[in-house]
């Protein structure tokens, strides 16, 4: 009798004795960038969150026609209706941009569209016409109402400052739903792991030496149920006579910020929030970050083209 009450025990704990999926991974390109996503979760699961990228893209992409984002620059201000998320992102955008002075701003598209950083000859946009675009780039003329969305005085979007981040933030949500406990995603530098490894240490999340090698770590985070995302001037930038011309973009200039910064890593919780953060602060410093972080209640790294290093809230 004892033993087979311990042989319906053991029955009973199998299927929690059996429960840690082997990690199984999936790497593919959206938003043009590589995406590279770790679960304890049958590759079936994993290779899903594959298709939910391309379907966010599709939803929030400048370029992929027919996409919200799409929509609502060809609709010379007349109100488009959105996405439910589309919505949403973009009220979290206009936070951003009214917490940063500006600084974070998604209508920059006027001017982030005269760069061309893949160019196999670029050039440096003219400075009277960067001066033009920029006076269209102002996120107060993105008026949302419940799913509708209207862009006054010729505004238009680029969610490359924030995209990333909220997908990430999607794909993390899916898996969670999914029963998934141990996972890591990785899009293009936006990093959100959930839980721990299975054996309960924490994931290691590298912050990329801006004066080395894309493999070399300034120092290696090690997280579990967080988020780090990281905007650098190495991410898509080209150099003429030893200037380099990166991606970040001064919304008042539409110049690349040059401030002696060459990246900012932001870890939290949201990664949509962080992935606008990291934009955010490089634009602002670090002096001009503080009020930003601390209304988040967030913790920065900033990393110096001079090799130097700092934090927020120091450490
Ligand atoms: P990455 O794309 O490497 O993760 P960021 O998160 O900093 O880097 O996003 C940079 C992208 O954000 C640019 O390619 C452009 O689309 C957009 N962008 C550039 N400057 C700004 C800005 N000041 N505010 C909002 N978005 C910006
Ligand atoms: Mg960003």
């Amino acid at each position: 009798m004892k033993r087979i009450g311990l042989f319906l025990l053991i029955l009973l704990l199998l299927p929690f004795g059996c429960k840690t999926e082997s990690a199984h991974s999936a790497a593919g390109f959206a938003c043009d960038t590589v995406v590279t996503i770790t679960a304890y979760a049958p590759q079936k699961t994993v290779d899903e969150t594959l298709k939910l990228c391309a379907d966010y893209e599709a939803l929030l992409s400048k370029t992929i026609v027919g996409s919200d984002v799409w929509n609502l620059n060809r609709a010379n201000g007349d109100p488009v209706e959105v996405n439910p998320e589309t919505a949403d992102l973009l009220r979290l955008a206009i936070e951003i941009g009214e917490r940063s002075g500006g600084a974070f701003d998604v209508t920059i598209a006027p001017l982030s569209g005269m760069w061309d950083f893949s160019a196999n000859e670029p050039v440096v946009p003219d400075q009277a016409a960067l001066q033009e675009a920029a006076k269209r780039v102002d996120y107060r003329n993105i008026v949302v109402e419940g799913n509708t969305v209207t862009l006054k005085n010729g505004a238009e979007i680029d969610l490359g400052g924030i995209a990333k981040g909220y997908i990430a933030d999607r794909v993390a949500d899916y898996l969670r739903e999914q029963g998934v406990t141990s996972a890591c995603i990785n899009m293009g530098g936006n990093v959100v792991t959930i839980g721990t490894k299975p054996d309960g240490s924490p994931w290691s999340i590298g912050v990329r030496d801006p004066n080395g090698t894309p493999e070399q770590s300034e120092e290696v985070l090690k997280l579990s149920d967080a988020t780090v995302v990281t905007s650098g001037n190495y991410e898509r930038f080209f150099e003429i006579d030893g200037v380099r011309y990166h991606h970040i973009l001064d919304p008042k200039t539409g110049m690349p910020v040059a401030n002696g910064l060459a990246s900012v890593t932001i870890v939290g919780t949201s990664s949509a929030l962080c992935d606008a953060l990291s934009t955010a602060c490089f634009v602002l410093g670090e002096e001009g970050s503080k009020k930003l972080l601390a209304g988040y209640g967030i913790h920065a790294i900033f990393l110096y083209t001079d090799g130097t290093r700092s934090a927020i809230p120091s450490e």
